[in-house]
């Protein structure tokens, strides 16, 4: 958070860190859903339990 921070950051270069930040994109997304399902399915064998 400086002063006078008004120029344009460089994109990242095309290639291997835009791959590379998809591949990381697609890895938190399989998780965060792999996650949220076991969580669901959690909840409902659970209320489902004596
Ligand atoms: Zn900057």
């Amino acid at each position: 958070m400086g002063a006078g921070h008004d120029h344009g950051h460089a994109p990242p270069a095309k290639g291997t860190a835009t791959a590379a930040y998809k591949g990381r994109l697609r890895i938190a997304l399989t998780i965060t859903l792999t996650v949220m399902v076991v969580e669901i399915v959690g909840g409902i064998v659970a209320d489902s339990l004596p």
